[in-house]
């Protein structure tokens, strides 16, 4: 038995990790490479390993730099069985057509600009990302084993990082060699508004785990509302927009579950103008009213007795570019919630432009942010940074508020990993280099590795 890693190694992003059992081979997430700078080379890059002899990928959960390159691995010949929870199924098409969808429109905008070596053929385009979205087969239920292949059984388990995300165990048996792998996925913190604490199963020979938090703890999840709150109560009192980067999965149906909390509480304004302006954003959060399953009981309780848990008396869906745009023309009183959440692209970047140098505006970042994002810089403390080809002052106000992450801090990660039993080998991933050497210390004395890209481990 072999297991390899083909992105995620001393990164965050690119997870990608690969199973051969029985002349079988299973890979575990087929995610894009992501940041600031341009990755187009990384992840057209050859996967290291052949597309066409892959029989079955299970997907932990529907995170860009999890399922990003799925539509590529069918492209390039992959013509198995994917295989996720239904809530992680349903995420990942919107995901995977939203991406497939900016890379024809950067194919188009390189190939106008005639840019010299630009590469002008999208990495993939909707017809692979359809083509992807076909290969989905088995629905996986947590905690019930699926047999991909006599002696391969996967079982899925919540994960609590984002709606439908999971932790998967592989029971692997080639002869009388056994084996249990567990990939952690994502790993969610346990007071989340939302979802279920994780639940990692206790028998794990090796995991693979994230290590995204591995050398800090957030604040708790109360303090970070209070803070919120506080930030929202702070910035309608001066007037000016309110700018909120935000994940489209996960972190705006919480934030809008958080406002709608802090209404109802009194602690916000009830007549707050809230803009849901990102059409991923928007249309995730009507998969969440789909997916009881997925959620708390007391949430999915809601959705069945047809409360809507996301619904604000001054809630707008800024779906349309046109409106979105409109509100470039507003000066003050609107929240604005848009993506991408590290402000590598999308809409709030447009948002930033028009606001960051106001000093009534304020900005909250409520979510990870990688180095090298310009989420990152601004939060670093950036006094001007470049928009649309424009230098833009920061004066708008700047508020940090680290407790709503999907991803446990160090504490949770080493009780997750303390709740797999005793394994002989922990391979660590999804992680920078400080996160994850400070993580491999704390869990002396017990055998670490932290691989490589492509490098292969017998197991
Ligand atoms: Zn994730």
């Amino acid at each position: 038995m072999k297991l390899s890693f083909h992105g995620a190694a001393h990164e965050v992003t690119g997870s990608c990790h690969l199973i051969e059992c029985q002349g079988r081979k299973i890979l575990v997430d087929c995610g894009m490479f992501q940041g600031e700078r341009d990755l187009h080379e990384d992840n057209a890059t050859p996967f290291g390993f052949a597309p066409a002899e892959i029989d079955a990928v299970l997907l932990t959960h529907a995170h860009l730099d999890h399922c990003g390159r799925l539509p590529l691995l069918t492209k390039r010949g992959f013509r198995g069985e994917i295989i996720a929870t239904s809530a992680t199924r349903d995420l990942a098409r919107l995901v995977m057509l939203d991406s497939a969808h900016l890379h024809e429109e950067e194919a188009k905008r390189q190939h106008r600009h005639g840019q010299r070596g630009g590469h002008h053929e999208a990495l993939y385009d909707t017809m692979d990302a359809l083509d992807a979205v076909d290969r989905f087969g088995r629905n996986a239920t947590y905690k019930k084993p699926i047999e991909l292949f006599p002696g391969i059984v996967a079982t899925f388990f919540d994960a609590g990082h984002i709606l439908g995300s999971a932790s998967i165990r592989l029971a692997l048996s080639e002869g009388a060699h056994r084996r249990t792998v567990l990939f952690s996925g994502d790993i969610g913190p346990t007071d989340r508004p939302l979802l279920n604490e994780p639940a990692p199963p206790d028998d794990a020979d090796i995991v693979v785990m994230e290590t995204t938090y591995g050398d800090r703890d957030h604040r708790s999840l109360d303090a970070s509302v209070a803070e919120f709150l506080a930030a929202i109560r702070d910035a309608d009192r001066r007037g000016g927009n309110v700018i909120i980067p935000t994940f489209a999965l996960e972190r705006a149906q919480e934030l809008l579950w958080v406002l709608r909390e802090g209404m109802a509480a009194g602690n916000i304004r009830k007549t707050l103008q809230v803009f849901l302006d990102s059409p991923m954003a928007i249309s995730a959060t009507r998969l969440f009213e789909r997916h009881p399953e997925a959620l708390r009981p007391e949430i999915a309780a809601m959705i069945h007795d047809g409360r809507d848990p996301f619904r604000l008396p001054e809630l707008h869906f800024t779906r349309e570019a046109h409106e979105s745009m409109a509100l470039n023309q507003v000066r003050s009183g609107a929240v604005i919630m848009a993506g991408s959440g590290m402000c590598t692209g999308g809409r709030v970047r447009h948002h930033l432009r028009h606001n960051l140098a106001h000093t009534d505006c304020s900005v909250i970042f409520v979510g990870y942010a990688a180095a090298g994002t310009l989420a990152r810089i601004i939060v670093d403390g950036a006094r001007q940074v470049k928009l649309f080809g424009e230098e833009v002052p920061v004066r708008a106000k700047i508020h940090t508020i680290n407790g709503f992450s999907a991803h446990a801090g160090a504490s949770d990660l080493k009780r997750w990993h303390a709740r797999t039993g005793t394994p002989e080998r922990t391979f660590l991933v999804h992680g920078e280099e400080k996160g994850m050497t400070a993580f491999a210390r704390s869990l002396a004395p017990a055998r670490v590795e932290m691989p490589r890209l492509h490098q292969h481990y017998e197991i």
